[in-house]
């Protein structure tokens, strides 16, 4: 059995025990493989596994192999720092934007999508924790930014994202990821779309599913670790 067949059985096996321990429903989370500094082959080897959708952080890096792999129908989602001069070549060539924060943002990635495709979905990310450092809206500008995404063609709002601080306890990781799905209830009844809290990593998706995550981003526990 090959190492990445055998890291992505486990991996599911991890995501469905902690489904089946929250008591959710089964097939209520999916799963974002986050290929950041893999080469397009290992991406393409796990879609022959049945992985359909990848997370990518880095622009430059992730045009050249949407562009290669462009014989598959991956879902492509951007989850990086997004600057708004890059806008438009995120616009064009991402399924999902997970790191949306600000208005101006949204605004340039609904005038640059191409008409001729879907609507780009989008996760407003939340800076949780209220890190200096983090990228992130602040939890008390969500709703202003909820409606004005909902307001623009072109966009679709499914929900938020966030990357909480690092945690030393479960109880922690399971204190910030309840705040997130405490902000998801606020923003639910705004939308029928609204339908994707984006949270947990290789790290605390135990503890992200226990909370009520619907997508969860791993890289590490896939691919191994990565050279940053
Ligand atoms: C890198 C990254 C991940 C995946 O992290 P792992 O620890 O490798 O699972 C998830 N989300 C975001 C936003 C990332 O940048």
């Amino acid at each position: 059995m090959s190492e990445l067949l055998q890291s992505n059985l486990k991996l599911h096996k991890r995501i469905l025990t902690a489904i089946d321990s929250s008591g959710r429903a089964l097939g209520c989370v999916r799963l974002l493989a986050v290929s950041k500094r893999q080469p397009a082959l290992e991406i393409r080897k796990l879609y022959a596994l049945g992985q359909i959708a990848f997370g990518e952080s880095y622009l430059q890096e992730a045009l050249g192999k949407i562009s290669e792999l462009s014989d598959l129908p991956i879902e492509w989602h951007f989850i990086g720092p997004l600057q708004s001069n890059k806008s438009r070549l995120v616009a064009t060539h991402f399924d999902w934007v997970q790191s949306v924060d600000s208005e101006k943002l949204l605004t340039r990635l609904a005038q640059q999508r191409p008409t001729n495709k879907p609507p780009l979905n989008i996760l407003l990310q939340v800076n949780i924790d209220a890190e200096v450092h983090k990228r992130g809206i602040n939890p008390k500008d969500l709703h202003q930014l909820a409606q004005q995404a909902l307001k623009l063609d072109g966009l679709r709002l499914r929900g938020l994202m966030a990357i909480p601080a690092i945690k030393e306890s479960t109880q922690q990781q399971l204190h910030s990821f309840h705040k997130l799905t405490e902000l998801m209830q606020q923003i639910k009844p705004l939308s029928a779309d609204i339908d994707t809290l984006s949270m947990g990593m290789s790290t605390d998706l135990e503890a992200a599913i226990a909370a009520g995550s619907t997508m969860v981003r791993v890289g590490t526990l896939l691919f191994g670790p990565r050279e940053e």
